[in-house]
């Protein structure tokens, strides 16, 4: 048996999940965050209904894209 085709082998797998993985990250269809406006950053107070005097508050990184600004299409 011969196994000197294996290192090509192994360095073609590689390059191909290398690829895949850049071109998946660069052509991954992406946009901006609604709930942030593509800042990543939310600072929302709105009325909560359940308590007389009672608001919600967030502010911090945005809870939909984890503070990335971008959101993927689906
Ligand atoms: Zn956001």
């Amino acid at each position: 048996m011969d196994f000197s085709f294996l290192p090509t082998l192994v360095i073609v797998v590689v390059l191909l999940l290398m690829a895949s993985f850049v071109i998946s990250r660069v052509f991954r269809a992406e946009m901006k965050c609604n709930r942030c406006q593509g800042t990543g950053e939310v600072n929302e107070h709105w009325p909560d209904p359940s308590e007389p005097s009672g608001f919600h508050h967030v502010e911090g990184a945005c809870p939909k894209c984890k503070g990335r600004g971008k959101v993927p299409v689906k």
